[in-house]
């Protein structure tokens, strides 16, 4: 059965984590993360401890994640290219050349068709096919008064865009708590030659992790003071 509500979550969900998403991956610059303060800042506790593992152990970044977001993008982008071609209506022809219509009326016909043509509220079939972009058109669709060039939406895409907008929703969050915790800092760990992973991004404090032994260095918040 169809759920609006969850839907629209799914959706909102969709457009607000991916961005964060692309930052724990470093496929854009990335503003908060890693963290700004850089690694220096970052120190074992204890300096005589007994280096066994931390409560967290890393998981490696993978180039798994950026397949997964591509996978993700490619769903979502293609269900609303399937729902436009069935519902969004082709733009107003120009003005036919041949007929004799007079030249004010050519060109008023004219702007109606490049306006409707222009129209935001319409999927576009190139540019800005990403993730969030086809997100954000298909809550459009389901909104109340959804208004713009488009047929109603049937039964089978309100069940279409639940099952991908669910889908796609519980990945990006699958694969968040994993990015989060597995950007590589290009260090590798003095003691054991492992790769120091840096941890965090989700509203805890940064860590450094070796993968390779597992010590864990945390935020030295006196020392910052
Ligand atoms: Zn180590």
């Amino acid at each position: 059965m169809f759920d609006l509500t969850a839907t629209r979550t799914a959706l909102t969900n969709v457009i607000a984590l991916w961005p964060l998403l692309a930052d724990a991956v470093g496929a854009r610059p990335a503003g908060d993360w890693p963290p700004a303060m850089g690694i220096s800042r970052l120190r074992e506790p204890d300096e005589a401890g007994d280096g066994r593992p931390g409560d967290v152990r890393p998981l490696p970044i993978s180039v798994d994640v950026f397949d997964a977001m591509t996978e993700i993008t490619e769903r979502l982008v293609d269900l609303a290219d399937r729902i436009a071609a069935d519902t969004q209506r082709p733009a107003m022809s120009h003005a036919p050349r041949t007929a004799g219509w007079p030249a004010a009326d050519r060109e008023r016909r004219d702007q109606l068709a490049d306006a409707d043509a222009a129209d935001p509220r319409r999927w576009r079939y190139t540019g800005q096919r990403s993730a969030p972009a086809a997100a954000q058109w298909l809550a459009h669709r389901l909104s109340a008064k959804p208004g713009g060039p488009f047929a109603p939406l049937a039964l089978q895409h309100l069940h279409q865009i639940q099952r991908a907008a669910e889908t796609a929703a519980d990945r990006i969050e699958t694969l968040l708590r994993i990015a989060r915790r597995t950007t590589a800092t290009g260090r590798t760990h003095d003691g054991c030659g492992g790769d120091l992973m840096v941890s965090g991004g989700d509203g805890t404090d940064p860590a450094i992790d070796c993968d390779a032994c597992g010590r864990r260095w945390t935020l030295d918040t006196t020392a910052a003071a």
